[in-house]
């Protein structure tokens, strides 16, 4: 297993040229698409099978928002055990029959399911400081409790308040909620509103099957399914400004690299930009001003600080139990300054000693706050070394370890992206489902929305709900265009 594998075999990167979206469209228009990520791509695409022109503008330097792996191309991979591209952002697919997973599935790029054969890794647990095992959580009446909440009880939920509200588990499990239902979402299970993401998770049709790409990052999926588009994307072009008072759309657009401003015409335009960035006006302001159904809908979706912390260590034998002889490691829930500790080479190396954290919410924005990477870490090691009596900092990767040394990290701090400014849209108490359906709506059949947290079928924050999100904002466009064709 390992990187170069998936090098040597990607005939799949090139083989789609999927032409399936019908009919081209007779326009003469060129549609504007603010972002490079799963969405802007995913609305390129579409308009572009069409015979529909397009421009894609990303304020970044490179194409994918967030999604973004260590290449071997990257100087830090050659310094990591990994021998596998480490994600960090998105890193696992949701649902086998979802719009992500059946595009996998189209391309037939290597995956695993790594709590299946033949990994069979399992999550591990922290309850007040002692490392469980999955049978040792579930021998517990509270976690047997919780665990239904997490699977039935929460979609079924009509009540008010956040999900830690809602859940009313007892306070040694309180983390594994906040792991399961605040962190995985996007922030905290105090911050998160029960009743929208109950409301979300009961409209989820694939089969919630977690899986990973073996041999290739993400982005590949994307640059092989989306070629056609990305020649279609101008990058470090920010739109700072979108007037549509007039017949079309006058962007201005701001050259991150140069620093300077133009102006660009395009007669239509679908806006991806992340909630946080839509909600800052100084970084991309509509004239006239978006309606009040948008703002009011945006008041009630957050966005929270985001970090992803890639830690290395010498062995593995300790995260497994007992006596170092139980199953892998998949996950470990429960921990409070890191509420998801992923192994992230399971089923993908077999080495296995990379664990990929992610921390959103409140943790992350503690995190921020600290001066510097080391104290982080630190932060880190400290929980780590409670559960496992010392045996974190032990056996932490370190660069020249005979001479102490410096711990080998990475952490990417998804709120520092200045075009992204956090992890991934939730719901904030008091929001439902409708607050998407408003952010997703057209204005003057001119502006489109899109992006993941404009998606309306419970799968906000992942890349299925982005691709959807894009798919259902180009037939939008295609629909007003068919109409002004059919008027004229
Ligand atoms: C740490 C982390 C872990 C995650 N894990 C998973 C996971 O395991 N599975 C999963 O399915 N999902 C996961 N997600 C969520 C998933 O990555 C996102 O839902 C998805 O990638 C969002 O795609 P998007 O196109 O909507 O937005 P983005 O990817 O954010 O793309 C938007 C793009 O627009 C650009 N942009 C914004 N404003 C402007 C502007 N004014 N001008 C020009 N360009 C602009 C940005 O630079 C960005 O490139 C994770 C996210 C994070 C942060």
């Amino acid at each position: 297993m390992g990187v170069t594998a998936g090098l040597v075999l990607p005939a799949w990167l090139t083989a789609c040229s999927d032409d399936s979206n019908g009919p081209e469209v007779k326009y003469d228009g060129v549609v504007g698409i603010v972002g490079a990520g799963a969405a802007g791509l995913a609305v390129a695409d579409y308009l572009i099978s069409k015979g529909i022109k397009v421009k894609i503008f990303e304020a970044s330097g490179r194409i994918g928002g967030r999604i973004k792996a260590i290449k071997p191309s990257d100087p830090i991979y050659n310094e990591l055990a990994a021998d596998f591209h480490v994600e960090l952002g998105a890193d696992r697919i949701f649902g086998t029959d979802s719009e992500f997973g059946n595009l996998i599935k189209l391309l037939k790029v290597p995956t695993v399911k790594f709590r299946e054969e033949p990994t069979n890794a399992q999550d591990y647990y922290i309850i007040n400081d002692e490392y469980s095992t999955q049978a040792e959580a579930e021998a517990r009446g509270d976690f047997q409790a919780l665990k239904i909440f997490r699977e039935t009880g929460l979609a079924a939920y009509t009540g008010g308040g956040s999900v830690q509200d809602a859940a009313a588990t007892t306070s040694d499990l309180q983390p594994i909620l906040n792991s399961w239902l605040g962190n995985a979402y996007g922030s905290s299970a105090d911050r998160i509103g029960a009743n929208a993401l109950g409301e979300a998770l009961s409209l989820i049709e694939h089969d919630k099957k977690e899986f990973m790409l073996v041999t290739n990052p993400i982005s590949d999926v994307l640059t092989s399914k989306y070629a056609r588009a990305l020649k279609r994307v101008t990058l470090n072009s920010a739109i700072k400004a979108v007037n549509y008072s007039g017949a079309g759309v006058t962007l201005t657009v701001l050259d991150t690299d140069a620093n300077t401003e133009s102006t660009v015409e395009v007669t239509k335009l679908v806006v991806t930009s992340p909630v946080n960035v839509l909600k800052d006006s100084s970084l991309i302001s509509f004239s006239p001003a978006l309606p009040a159904s948008k703002t009011s809908a945006l008041s009630r979706i957050g966005m929270d600080a985001s970090i992803r912390i890639i830690l290395e260590f010498t062995r593995n034998n300790f995260f497994k139990k007992p006596d170092g002889t139980g199953p892998a490691p998949a996950f470990i829930y429960g921990g409070v300054e890191c509420p998801s500790y992923f192994f992230s080479g399971v089923g993908r190396s077999d080495k296995n000693l990379t664990v990929s954290l992610t921390i959103n919410g409140p943790k992350a924005e503690e995190l921020r706050a600290l001066a510097t990477d080391d104290e982080r870490i630190q932060r880190i090691l400290d929980e780590m070394d409670v559960v496992f009596d010392g045996k974190a900092s032990l056996n932490i990767r370190k660069r020249f370890p005979e001479d102490g040394g410096t711990i080998i990290s990475v952490i990417k701090d998804w709120t520092a992206e200045p075009y992204i400014l956090g992890g991934q849209s939730y719901p904030l108490v008091g929001g439902t489902n409708d607050d998407r359906v408003a952010l997703a709506e057209p204005i003057a059949d001119k502006i489109f929305f899109a992006g993941e947290a404009t998606d309306v079928t419970g799968e906000f924050g992942t890349i299925s709900g982005a691709i959807k999100s894009g798919e259902r904002a180009a037939e939008e466009v295609v629909a007003a265009i068919l109409e002004e064709n059919a008027s004229a």
